[in-house]
């Protein structure tokens, strides 16, 4: 079994999941008293929201190259980075390891693509929902049509992010209002929504949506288990 270098604290209420996840999939393949080799470091994620806010990418992606060479070192055989939004520094980081670097936008994809969909409504940060770097990955590699909410509704689905769910907090409003955006998606034409913020299944889960959920989390995190086991 391959060791699995987790890069987490963004936030920590999502990278416990992630620890929870490689875990049970290991042992769901294999059985017995099966568990995954991993190494995690975990960011105090008020340093990596400062320089998120400030715009200081590339400090940014020092900081997290930097980790990773260290988990590296330390003995993984490959990266897992558990947020989509930080994903923005893939490149940063595969610069700097020769381990490879398990894409979480990867993983969702292949998983839409194989469930036949094809227009498909992401929420996430707004670095995510707006930026290049994780749409384009989804459209240019995979051929997915990817729709996100208007400037309202990202900035709801921003703003419970990093006042709520990354500190914990829950809230059914929070809950309504995400249901109610991704049902505006849907009507307009998403088949599927991409829940692109590790910690967005901590507030709506498959039931709470008008169309087929993909977690990025879970999908991430079976996925690397899975590379773990090949
Ligand atoms: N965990 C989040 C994500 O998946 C947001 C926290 C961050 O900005 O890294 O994008």
């Amino acid at each position: 079994m391959r060791t699995l270098g987790l890069i987490g604290g963004m936030s920590w209420e999502s990278s416990q999941h992630y620890y929870r996840i490689v875990n049970q999939e290991v042992r769901d393949r294999l059985g017995g008293l099966h568990s995954a080799k991993c190494l995690m470091y975990s960011f105090d994620f008020a340093d990596i929201e400062e320089l998120q806010s400030a715009g200081a990418w590339d400090e940014a992606g020092e900081v997290l190259a930097e980790v990773a060479a260290r988990l590296e070192r330390a003995g993984a055989d490959g990266l897992v980075l558990c947020t989509n939004t930080m994903h923005k520094l893939a490149g940063a980081i595969e610069a700097r390891v020769h381990v490879p670097l398990l894409h979480i936008a990867d993983a969702t994809a292949a998983a839409v693509v194989a469930a036949g969909v094809r227009r498909v409504a992401l929420l996430g940060t707004r670095f995510t929902m707006e930026e290049t770097f994780y749409r384009g990955r989804l459209a240019e590699r995979f051929g997915l049509d990817v729709r996100v909410p208007d400037a309202a509704g990202r900035a709801l689905v921003d703003r419970v992010i990093f006042q709520e769910l990354v500190v914990g907090v829950v809230r059914d409003e929070s809950r309504a209002r995400y249901r109610a955006i991704i049902d505006g998606l849907a009507r307009e034409g998403a088949e599927a929504v991409i829940l692109g913020c590790t910690e967005i299944g901590l507030l709506v889960g498959p039931g709470d949506c008008a169309v087929p959920a993909f977690d990025t989390t879970d999908l991430h995190a079976r996925a690397a288990a899975r590379w773990a086991l090949e």
